[in-house]
């Protein structure tokens, strides 16, 4: 696994590219899901970043 990994909500299928980031939420581009803030909610159905799988 490396840091640019993508992870998928498990929830809803909406995928967190660290290439992308979610500039809607404040995470800028380059930043690896492990370094996404605690409080970060999938932005698409708002669940927590514990139901997140690896891609
Ligand atoms: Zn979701």
């Amino acid at each position: 696994m490396t840091p640019f990994s993508p992870w998928r909500c498990s929830v809803c299928g909406y995928v967190y590219d660290p290439q992308i980031g979610d500039p809607d939420n404040g995470v800028t581009p380059n930043t690896p899901f492990e370094e996404l803030p605690s409080g970060w909610v999938c932005p698409a159905c708002g669940s927590p970043k514990e139901i997140f799988e690896l891609m």
